[in-house]
């Protein structure tokens, strides 16, 4: 008889069995549509835990949440993976610009964005669950960029996994395109939809749920929903957290937000007790999240364009948990919302629970004029290049009072990544550092396919 997992994870709609890390990491999304949290949050207080290198404190921070369910060299393993593969000695150095105001630097991974911290790590936890269990899997995403690029660089070449990653022909950059398309690992599959980021993701929730695909076959997503990769973006507020000192329980992170994966990762760090005090998410002017804590009413609107591509989310799929958490994990209430959101993209959240939220988190939304503005300002007065999402997060620091307490940006992107939204507010494009060098050169593999099903059904054979 298997023992009861440890820890254990729900869903946030209340009607899936309770299942372990590993299994809610090869799922994604739960049963019954909610998304995986741990029954209880671990309590990291007051543990000498959170201190040592990047990789022993990433260590440190995710065991209570692995528990069980992997044996604890694979999650050294995996930290020790990521912390290798970032350009940086400290990997995710925090950076004092001005008295008081910090970017945490997330950008020293392969392919120079935040999403290579957690997905570096989450490769190898799933191959060595997969391994436990003798399976393979299928995994399926759909990128604007950042995601599918940093998902490439991970899974490439594994045993265990098969990745197909779909991106909008013609609309990622040449950067984010050359890094999916060019690593020759005959376990990925590059399919170029003709469409936009939306078909990809509509394509995407249709291959998970083909019955043709999924049959006899795991078949997953590796999105910000999987519990797994959240969890793995905890560590880097515990190291911003080390650098503060004695500061830290006072410091207001500004997290640039698209699905609120990220901002959400803060949000678990303090629950679990790492010295941190207010959250402030950023977000451009695909602003659902902003307007659901101004007005109470969460709605999904045509997704705009900006320069801060990874942050173009209709609706942030991440919301869903801070709903469950703020209702004191109500899930009949968190699934009755979801479940009418799916429907009409509309929802008004009860008063009690507004005022709930708001007091876990604050949002802003900035617009492209302040972006492109910010970028400036921060050469003018820092010397800095910095990318539209890390620009995003900076202009709304600007605005918080930091007499109250230390102000950290997140900077989630390398400026080099997005060259045509730096050289129109500087005139220039930014050097590329080193792990984006030299990707012109490479032979390129992809497969342009028709925004459909059976297209891109083909194309998996
Ligand atoms: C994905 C991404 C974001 C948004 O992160 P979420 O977890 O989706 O909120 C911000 N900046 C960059 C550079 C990204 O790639």
């Amino acid at each position: 008889m298997a023992a009861s997992p440890f820890p254990a994870y729900i869903s946030t709609r209340g009607s899936s069995p309770d299942v372990d890390f590993t299994a809610a990491l090869l799922a994604g999304v739960a049963p019954d549509g909610g998304l995986y949290v741990p029954t209880a949050w671990p309590d990291l207080r007051g543990t000498s835990a959170v201190h040592g290198g990047s990789a022993a404190l990433a260590t440190a921070v995710l065991a209570p949440f692995v528990g069980t369910a992997l044996p604890p060299e694979v999650l050294e393993r995996a930290a020790t993976r990521m912390a290798g593969q970032f350009q940086h000695p400290e990997t995710t150095p925090l950076v004092e610009l001005a008295p008081g105001m910090f970017v945490l630097e997330l950008f020293h991974g392969p392919t120079a964005a935040f999403k290579d911290y957690a997905m570096q790590m989450v490769a190898v936890l799933a191959e060595a669950a997969l391994s436990s269990r003798s399976e393979r899997l299928l995994l399926v995403t759909a990128t604007s960029g950042d995601t599918g690029a940093a998902a490439v660089r991970a899974f490439a070449g594994l045993d265990r996994v098969d990745l197909v990653v779909l991106h909008p022909l013609g609309r990622v950059s040449p950067v984010q395109r050359l890094q999916m398309t060019t690593t020759g690992a005959a376990n990925v599959l590059n399919l170029a939809v003709r469409g936009d980021f939306d078909d990809c993701q509509r394509l995407v929730k249709g291959l998970l749920a083909h019955a043709g695909l999924t049959q006899g076959r795991r078949v997953s997503s590796v999105n910000s929903i999987n519990w797994a990769r959240l969890a793995g973006q905890i560590p880097y507020f515990a190291s911003a957290g080390q650098s503060l000192g004695s500061e830290a329980d006072r410091a207001t992170y500004v997290v640039p937000t698209g699905n609120f994966g990220d901002a959400f990762a803060g949000w678990a760090g303090r629950k679990i007790g790492l010295p941190m005090g207010g959250l402030l998410a950023a977000t451009n002017r695909n602003d659902a999240l902003v307007r659901a804590l101004e007005t109470g009413v969460y709605e999904r609107t045509q997704a705009v364009s900006t320069a801060s591509v990874s942050m173009d989310v209709q609706a942030p799929s991440n919301f869903e948990r801070l709903v469950f958490e703020a209702s004191g994990r109500d899930s009949g209430l968190t699934r009755g919302l979801f479940e009418d959101f799916a429907r009409k993209g509309r929802v008004t959240l009860p008063g009690d629970l507004l005022s709930a939220l708001r007091r876990e988190v604050s949002a802003v939304s900035v617009s492209e004029t302040e972006t492109t503005q910010e970028i400036a300002r921060t050469y003018a007065e820092f010397g800095r290049v910095i990318c539209p999402h890390t620009a995003v997060a900076l202009h709304a620091a600007r605005r918080l009072d930091r007499s109250a307490g230390p102000v950290v940006a997140l900077s989630t992107a390398h400026p080099a990544k997005f060259p045509e939204s730096v050289e129109a507010a500087l005139g220039f494009t930014p050097e590329r550092p080193q792990q984006l060098e030299g990707l012109e050169g490479r032979t390129e593999v992809f497969e342009s396919v028709d925004p459909t099903l059976e297209a891109v059904l083909a194309a998996i054979g």
